[in-house]
């Protein structure tokens, strides 16, 4: 048994199904250039028969425009270019045809990766990607891939791509287990958004795990058993029935207000990733869109989305949620989330790099892009924008003043915006929270990400295991720091949202209501639960405790304060 951190609750029995890239030991060796002629022509057709099936599982998950990288692909496993470049090597040098592969690959990856062109350049990773697998055919190495699996598994990795945990096919990804991560990392945030089970910073488990091995997943506990016995694989279906039950029962508070016993009330909204996810939030029970993190429309593309596709997806949302406040996060792009289209300049911190508002305000023409697909799509819904990663009142100012002339411009070529959209800022940098009420002068609302506000203020990577119990949503550092964002949006009129991770946190809700806290986002599997303990509690009693919890030395004793308390 290994134990992790439970990020997506839920319990899956089934085989482990291991997700790591095979590693290839290419060496020159004299070979007969006819036979190697021979296994290079049976790995060509074997790697365009591979990406066919790739192609022909992902199209029922994909949208066609996702399925163009597979296309590309073929083209350059069916390019004669390549192909006689490798032949011409091994049949001059009389050489191995992996090695061939492999030095010509390099070879042409090196003269794309130095072009001029972006678009050129962004092809190199094409072809490490059609080569990577060619050779692996010539070495006999099977490559895993998520689209192709056909029954129920839990996937073992060190961890989970974005664009991973944006393949899983539901029916057979049964849940999965990382080495590396925590709760907030992407993969989980993901995770819960596609309601899988997942265990995450699981130290380990890719050793144990071998592929086929039955394995259970608590992701209640953050237990992974690997050959569970007769009784505890009863035991754990038993427990994950009871679990799923009792999310049924909750079912029963979908159309409730969320109001505390003494009249206060607040809004309860999702978190969502793509279009699709409005389905759950309503599902749930959601008042609402507290995030949507665009930046998942800009990884799955191939190139950067143009402003037609980010319309449809935003007005989709928006009439989706039938006159409900939506907020839409500008594009949270670098960190951890990368594009395939866009190589980022290597820095050493790049969760301290350029990210987020500040890559926006660097290229404007991407901003404006977006900025106007916003504003079109504000005319179906109650649009509500927000800037990531601001940390000073200017860079707010800044991207307003883009928000406005984006707005006047269409207004001018005669295209219809919605009347009031509302323009706020995400507090998620510990000096944008102590200054709060100064940008609050200028912002309409905000909301509060404590992932990104935990991880600086600590100074402690959110994507890092070890030092995964700095994570301390409840210490009064960071409860200050949250009181302070309340107020200053009060002291002005404004409202205060928060949509990182701790807005679903059961033990934190009575804090949070407490503190004045007037929308939580979560995921939407989360709604429900948290809104049979808001129409639990008195707002009067948690104003009193939240007082007394700012004023305690250690999160431990929050939490005992709130225990006693609720
Ligand atoms: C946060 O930082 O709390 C947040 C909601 O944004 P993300 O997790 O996408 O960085
Ligand atoms: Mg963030």
């Amino acid at each position: 048994m290994l134990k992790g951190i439970a990020a997506s609750q839920g319990i899956a029995i089934a085989k482990v199904y291991k997700l790591e890239q095979p590693v290839l030991d290419i060496v020159r060796k004299e070979a007969v250039a006819e036979e190697e002629l021979a296994k290079l022509d049976a790995a060509f057709k074997k790697t365009i028969e591979d990406i066919e099936k790739i192609k022909e599982v992902a199209s029922k998950s994909l949208a066609p425009e996702e399925l163009a990288v597979f296309d590309a692909h073929l083209m350059m496993a069916g390019d004669p270019e390549l192909r006689g470049q490798i032949e011409e090597k091994i049949k001059s040098e009389n050489v191995n045809a992996e090695y061939a592969t492999e030095e010509v690959a390099n070879m042409m990856i090196m003269i794309f990766e130095s072009m001029e062109d972006a678009y050129m350049r962004e092809r190199a990773a094409d072809i490490k990607d059609v080569t990577f697998r060619l050779k692996c055919n010539l070495c006999g190495k099977v490559i895993p891939n998520l689209a192709t699996i056909d029954e129920p598994v839990v996937i073992v990795a060190k961890d989970l791509t974005p664009s991973d945990t944006g393949s899983l096919n539901k029916e057979f990804a049964k849940g999965f287990a990382t080495e590396i991560g925590g709760r907030t990392s992407h993969s989980a945030i993901m995770a819960r958004s596609l309601e899988i089970p997942a265990v995450v910073g699981c130290t380990g488990v890719l050793e144990a795990a071998h592929e086929g091995d039955p394995v259970i997943l608590d992701a209640l506990t953050g237990e992974v058993i690997l050959f569970p016995t007769e009784e505890q694989i009863a035991e754990y279906t038993a427990k994950g029935e009871a679990y799923k039950a009792e999310k049924e029962a909750l079912k029963a508070l979908k159309a409730q207000p969320s109001i505390s016993t003494d009249g206060h009330k607040v809004l309860l909204v999702g978190n969502i990733g793509s279009p699709a996810d409005v389905e759950g939030v309503k599902e749930n029970g959601g008042e609402g869109v507290g995030l949507f993190r665009t930046e998942f429309l800009y990884m799955k593309s191939e190139d950067w989305p143009d402003e037609e596709t980010q319309y449809q997806a935003y007005k989709t949302v928006l009439e989706g949620m039938e006159g409900k406040p939506v907020v839409i996060r500008t594009l949270d792009i670098g960190g951890d989330k990368k594009l395939k289209y866009y190589t980022f300049e290597e820095e050493m911190n790049p969760f301290l790099g350029v990210r987020a508002v500040r890559f926006c305000l660097m290229r404007k023409d991407i901003f404006r892009t977006q900025l106007r697909a916003l504003l079109r799509a504000s005319a179906y819904g109650h649009l509500c924008i927000m800037f990531p990663m601001i940390a000073t009142v200017k860079e707010f100012q800044e991207a307003k003043a883009v928000y406005d002339e984006e707005r006047a411009k269409l207004i001018a070529e005669g295209i219809a915006v919605g009347e009031k959209v509302e323009v706020g800022c995400m507090i998620e940098i510990p000096a944008a929270a102590v200054l709060a009420d100064q940008i609050a002068k200028y912002a309409d609302f905000f909301s509060i990400g404590t992932n990104d506000l935990i991880q600086y203020s600590m100074a402690a990577d959110r994507m890092s295991q070890n030092v995964s119990y700095l994570y301390q949503p409840m210490n009064p550092s960071i409860l200050r720091l949250i009181k302070m964002t309340i107020d200053g949006a009060h002291k002005n009129g404004k409202w205060c949202g928060m949509c990182g991770e701790m807005a679903g946190d059961e033990l934190a809700a009575p804090i949070l209501l407490g503190l004045g806290l007037d929308e939580f986002s979560m995921s939407a599997t989360s709604i429900l639960r948290a809104r049979k303990m808001i129409n639990g509690l008195s707002y009067e009693a948690m104003k009193e405790m939240a007082a007394k919890a700012v004023e305690l030395d250690t999160m431990e004793e929050v939490a005992e304060l709130v225990k006693a308390s609720i």
